[in-house]
């Protein structure tokens, strides 16, 4: 039988040493090696089979791509986000909420699959983000959303990507290819503007688990 592919663009965003890194290797490869390179980007391809198709995925590890001016090319480039934050780290909870703002306002509703991930919630002991907090987070910007552990377990990086790409998958089938491309504008210029501002809730409520 002959299998559909498309391909999925997905950009991990979020805070130095929050585990991006961590997450991704955990999905990619079931392992967890602790200390990870934060030279730069990195680009992952893979191809993943589900629903009875195929899809040939990138992922783009990104680092520091706020301060070193590249997050308006990697917005402008994903069809799907993760946007991750350590639950021990309230900081970066709030830069979580200040990307998935960008995102909002670069990105026409529904035109990217976004997920956002508290990881690190093996250190209960050093939580400063209760879980109703990032659940609320992600009410207001209609995404998806999973507390996860990349030190601990495989299950929950690979349920949030696969729930990330069947949501990618779906809205590529749904948008034409040149009306998905429109819809992401004005990328640095809102970079420039909203970064310390709030976003307003304007989208419905998703599925969200911690695993
Ligand atoms: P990045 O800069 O966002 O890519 O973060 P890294 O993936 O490099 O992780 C930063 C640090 O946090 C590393 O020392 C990881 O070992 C650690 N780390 C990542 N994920 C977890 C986790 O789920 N639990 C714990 N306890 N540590 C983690
Ligand atoms: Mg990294």
């Amino acid at each position: 039988m002959k299998m559909t592919v498309n391909r999925i663009r997905v950009v991990v965003l979020g805070s130095p040493r929050s585990g991006k890194s961590a997450v991704v290797v955990r999905y990619l490869t079931k392992r967890y090696i602790g200390e990870y390179s934060s030279t730069g980007d990195f680009l992952y391809t893979h191809r993943v089979a589900f629903d009875g198709a195929v899809s040939e995925v990138e992922i783009m590890d990104t680092s520091n791509c706020a301060i070193r001016g590249c997050l308006g090319e990697h917005v402008r480039w994903g069809d799907a986000f993760a946007v991750v934050y350590s639950v021990c780290e309230r900081r970066s909870f709030l830069a979580a909420a200040e990307l998935l703002s960008l995102l909002a306002q670069t990105r026409l509703p529904s035109c990217a699959a976004i997920t956002l991930l508290g990881n690190k919630r093996d250190l209960e002991h050093a939580r400063e983000v209760h879980a109703e907090e990032g659940q609320e987070l992600s009410l207001r910007f209609g995404c998806q959303f999973y507390e996860v552990s990349a030190a601990e377990s495989c299950a929950g990086a690979a349920l949030a990507f696969h729930a990330l790409l069947r949501e990618a998958r779906a809205l590529a089938l749904l948008l034409p290819a040149p009306r998905r491309k429109l819809a992401a504008y004005s990328v640095s210029k809102v970079i420039g503007t909203i970064f310390g501002k709030n976003s307003k809730s304007v989208r419905k409520k998703r599925p969200s688990l911690s695993i």
